[in-house]
């Protein structure tokens, strides 16, 4: 899971609004930072960090770049470790020029793919997949760049939401499975492409609309083109996910607001879920919050904010060890015991993965001296792992795919658990089943058909 931004001008330099939108899309990494653009001799540059934004870059630096387009990236690994060998943009000089890619998803070929790229002669220079584009292009040396890309994608699989910067312009890719979410904004004559339409509010600038599935675009001095890629699917596999979790409340995905679809997940929680007889709703902050509105609304339940979050801790799922990991949410949230002493209590979150944050935060509420602690999560058992690009463990860890709701319930302490089913958790989200991927929920893959898919002959033009 990344967060990629790119943006095109044909009158300003852009690198400090490429650092502005990865701000905006900070939630989707924290590991690693970088900034690609074209300098004046033809060349590729790039800066890259380990850490948060303003840990890895340098605004100050790229408000001085002289590049009307960029792109960067911030970086929570899925393939590859977490080092700066692995950190994007990845840049390379090649034989038809200069070329710098940035990818948010996973390619579920990758292994295919490297050693036949191993095989003609390729080096790889980190263990991350996205290099495997690179070498695709790079295997291609008599082609114009775009022409290239446009072959190497087709020979890709899996999950991409991607931003190119080469000499023909800056380009955006989608899959044609369109399971990671790419945003295109503008603002005048500027174009912008970043993982969620957040990042655009920031800058000013309109969304205008999802880049498609199997949708490419080319942006440059004359000003946008759009193609398709000779891959064609049956169906979309959007990442619910993304709905659930990991979009910014604020974002819209497919024409769905991710609050809207948030507070409906809760809605629906609080009808086929109910506390009776409990005293008031409280959340996870901030992952849970929104579904809590939702939850509270439809109840009648008050709302309170009795968990209270450290807002200078990061992300605890993204800390390596189990260890580190729990002592994160006892920094990270914090139950009010003024709020929960001698009442009954409706705790929402988003999801329940390993059970660990439920387990500690339920501890530390009963540590409070609540009567009771009802969970609910607003959406299904995470029961198998995702091979597209999110960091859901293997099976082995999962709560759900080893033990029963009582046993969790049991374990968590809490005193009843109930979840979102699926066919609800696809209602609130407003999209048709069939255009939603909800493979971590049941165990639905993309199969062996769709992930082939058919070649159509949409590039022929292109390729002839
Ligand atoms: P766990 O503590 O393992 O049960 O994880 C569930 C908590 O982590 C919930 O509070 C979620 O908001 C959050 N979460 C769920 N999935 C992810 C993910 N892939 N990466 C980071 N955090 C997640
Ligand atoms: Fe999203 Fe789950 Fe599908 Fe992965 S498996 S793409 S997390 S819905």
């Amino acid at each position: 899971m990344c967060g990629v931004f790119g943006a095109f001008s044909s009158n300003h330099f852009v690198a400090e609004e490429v650092y502005l939108g990865l701000s905006a899309l900070q939630h989707r990494g924290q590991e690693s930072a970088g900034v690609a653009w074209i300098d004046s001799g033809g060349r590729v540059n790039a800066i890259k960090g380990m850490g948060l934004l303003h840990e890895a870059l340098s605004q100050g630096v790229l408000a001085e770049t002289p590049a009307k387009a960029a792109i960067g990236h911030v970086r929570y690994s899925t393939a590859g470790g977490s080092m700066i060998q692995n950190a994007q943009p990845i840049c390379a000089n090649y034989a038809q020029g200069p070329v710098a890619v940035v990818h948010n998803g996973n390619l579920t070929n990758f292994n295919d793919l490297r050693s036949t790229l191993e095989s003609r002669g390729a080096i790889f220079q980190s263990t991350s997949d996205t290099e495997a584009i690179l070498q695709l292009l790079a295997h291609q040396p008599r082609r114009r760049p775009f022409e290239a890309l446009l072959r190497a994608l087709a020979e890709v699989r899996g999950a991409y939401s991607l931003v190119v910067l080469i000499e023909e312009g800056l380009v955006a890719a989608r899959d044609p499975w369109g399971f990671r979410p790419l945003a295109l904004g503008r603002k005048g004559d500027d174009y912008y492409v970043a993982s969620e339409s957040c990042a655009f509010n920031l800058l000013g600038a309109s969304f205008v609309r999802d880049v498609e599935p199997g949708e490419v675009l080319l942006i440059n001095e004359s000003g946008m083109t759009s193609y398709r890629l000779p891959v064609k699917c049956e169906r979309k596999w959007v990442c619910s996910f993304e709905f659930v979790y990991f979009a910014r409340p604020d974002s819209v995905i497919e024409g769905r607001s991710v609050y809207r679809v948030r507070q409906e997940m809760g809605r629906k929680l609080a009808k086929n879920c109910p506390a009776a007889g409990a005293d008031f709703v409280a959340s996870f902050p901030d992952s849970g919050t929104t579904a809590a509105l939702g939850f509270a609304a439809e109840s009648g339940m008050p709302f309170e904010a009795a968990v209270v979050r450290n807002r200078y801790v990061g992300r605890t799922f993204i800390q390596p060890t189990q260890k580190v990991r729990e002592l994160g949410v006892r920094i990270k949230l914090s139950p009010s015991p003024e709020l929960f002493r001698g009442r009954n209590a409706v705790l929402v979150d988003d999801s329940l993965v390993r059970g660990t944050t439920a387990g500690l935060v339920v501890s530390m509420i009963r540590e409070c001296k609540a009567l009771s602690v009802h969970l609910r999560i607003s959406s299904p058992p995470v029961q198998y792992p995702c091979f597209y690009g999110i960091d859901t463990p293997s099976n082995g860890e999962l709560a759900a795919a080893k033990h029963s709701q009582a046993e969790i319930a049991r374990s968590i302490g809490a005193d009843s658990l109930c979840y979102l089913s699926k066919d609800e958790m696809v209602e609130a989200i407003g999209l048709p089943d069939n255009s939603l991927c909800t493979a971590c929920f049941d165990g639905k893959y993309v199969s062996a058909h769709d992930a082939e898919c058919s070649s159509s002959h949409a590039c022929r033009e292109i390729f002839d």
